[in-house]
């Protein structure tokens, strides 16, 4: 079986090639190279032939290919679906801001935590992602795009901590000077709240932004929409919130999708702005997408409004995410969704 080299840093490949019995300063020169897309050896046209056919013969490169590839009309957002090498497919968004380029990436080809509004996890989880297929995502959206890429939300399908040691490798690649070398400071990451996992990133100690899917401040609310918060509960994940913010210093946001009739009353309100005073944590309100299998509605405008300003009054920063990409299926795992229902037959490029 060939290897992945895609995934390895470049310390490694070093390695590798002092195995191989060829100098270690062909490693800077062949990372970049993977860095900037290329994904056939021959490519590498300052490494010498022979070297070029060793690494045919050691190491597997995949490009892959856009299964579908929409653009919105409103706002230029670009979703794509991507085959992967064993014909999975994933989600990643490139939505454009006025402060640069943001890619939504997946970390796993579906999801196994049961969020109950979630599109992505209605299949269960079929398999994580490697390092190199999430770099991937971001450096193929980029070339394809013509977008230079300047942050990386990592929202998209999947529980990124559930694929913990890939998502950290995926972050120190994509970190890395010879690479794209996006900084921390503009990688966020977003978790249903994996409690062990968190303390864990804690340990870390990154710059990034750590987002926390809260949607919900009580455990009966909270355990009902998200089948992760059973057995754990609303407390402990306020206490590794805690102990992350106490250790990286850095803030923590709430993620909080509005759910009408379900977690948008005044009590959740009050009850919320409590546990984001409690950790610093920046709430960050997103009204519901409606997925087609799930019975959720979005709140009304009224409840939303009643709702921020009694976060505000409490004293919470509070923000509403503006909904991008919405005639695209632009959030998660509607359009893989789609794909596998055959839903989608008519429109595929
Ligand atoms: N598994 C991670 C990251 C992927 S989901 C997590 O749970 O955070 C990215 C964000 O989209 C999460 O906050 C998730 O709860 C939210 N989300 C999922 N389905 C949604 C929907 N139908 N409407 C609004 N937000 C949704």
């Amino acid at each position: 079986m060939t290897k992945d080299i895609l995934s390895l840093l470049p310390g490694e490949i070093e390695q590798e090639l002092e195995a191989l019995g060829e100098p270690k300063y062909r490693a800077k020169q062949i990372f970049t190279w993977l860095h900037r897309g290329a994904r056939d050896f021959d490519e590498m046209t300052n490494l010498p032939k022979a070297l070029r056919e060793k690494l045919k013969s050691e190491y597997r490169l995949y490009r892959p290919r856009v299964l579908k590839k929409q653009e919105s009309q409103i706002d230029g957002t670009i979703k794509y679906l991507w085959e992967l090498s064993d014909g999975n497919a994933v989600e990643t968004v490139v939505m454009s801001y006025k402060h640069g380029n943001t890619v939504c990436v997946s970390s796993q080809v579906g999801c196994r935590q049961g969020c109950a509004f979630c599109a992505s996890t209605i299949g269960g989880l079929v398999r994580c992602l490697e390092p190199s297929e999430i770099l991937d995502e971001v450096l193929f959206s980029q070339i394809d795009s013509g977008k230079p890429i300047s942050n990386i939300v990592l929202m998209g399908i999947g529980e990124p901590l559930d694929n913990f040691d890939n998502v950290m490798r995926f972050l120190e690649l994509v970190n890395h000077p010879d690479g794209m070398n996006i900084g921390m400071r503009h990688i966020s990451l977003s978790t249903c709240g994996i409690t062990e996992r968190l303390d864990d990133l804690a340990d870390r100690d990154l710059q990034l932004t750590l987002s926390v899917s809260l949607h919900a401040p009580d455990d009966e609310t909270r355990s009902k929409l998200m089948p992760a918060n059973r057995g754990r509960g609303v407390r402990q994940l306020m206490d590794c919130c805690r102990r992350y913010y106490e250790k990286t210093g850095r803030r923590i946001s709430f993620e909080y999708a509005m759910i009408d009739g379900v977690n948008d009353t005044e009590k959740h309100a009050r009850l919320l702005a409590r546990e984001a005073k409690s950790v610093a944590a920046h709430v960050n309100l997103i009204p519901l997408n409606h997925v087609e299998e799930r019975q959720f509605k979005p709140s009304t405008a009224g409840h939303m409004k009643a709702f921020i300003r009694i976060l505000e009054e409490e004293g919470v920063n509070v923000t509403v995410r503006r909904r991008l990409g919405s005639d695209v299926d632009a959030s998660c795992g509607q359009l893989r969704r789609k794909m596998q229902t055959g839903k989608d037959k008519n429109t595929s490029e």
